[in-house]
């Protein structure tokens, strides 16, 4: 298996963990973006969000809400984002689902800005409609 993350969580390769148990890893990214700024990741194989197991997600997001408040508390941040990269479009690097857990303050520059638009008329309830008839 030449995934890094199961290499991980395999103990084959090192990283700096912060929590493990049965079904989640989560330990600090190599290359950060602030300071704290760490992984979460179910220790079983999955590609993407939507490939997970649901009943593993479900445990997962459980331990997220703990992992990132801790996060945030030992960073000394105000705030944090949980950030899910699906998919190469999507910056999507390791093909082994993980949440990112990035620790802000006010001002820090990180994650710039999003250029936010407005719909065109009647766009809007097309998609959601599109979207209804996938779920
Ligand atoms: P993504 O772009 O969402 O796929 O992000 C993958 C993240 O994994 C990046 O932020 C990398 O810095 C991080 N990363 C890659 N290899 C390792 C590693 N060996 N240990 C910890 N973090 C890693
Ligand atoms: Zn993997």
């Amino acid at each position: 298996m030449d995934c890094i993350f199961c290499q991980i969580a395999a103990g084959k390769i090192p990283s700096v963990k912060v929590y493990e148990d049965e079904e989640v890893l989560a330990f600090l990214d190599i290359r950060p973006i602030s300071d704290g700024h760490t992984l979460v990741v179910p220790k079983r194989h999955f590609g993407t969000l939507d490939e997970c197991d649901p009943d593993i997600l479900a445990n997962l997001v459980c331990r997220l809400q703990t992992i990132a408040k801790a996060v945030q508390q030992a960073a000394g941040s105000e705030g944090y984002n949980i950030l899910c990269n699906n998919g190469r479009a999507a910056g999507q690097i390791v093909d082994h689902v993980h949440f990112h857990i990035i620790p802000r303050n006010p001002g820090d520059g990180v994650l710039k800005k999003w250029d936010h638009y407005e719909y065109p008329e009647g766009k809007a309830e097309k998609l959601a409609e599109k979207i209804r008839q996938k779920l």
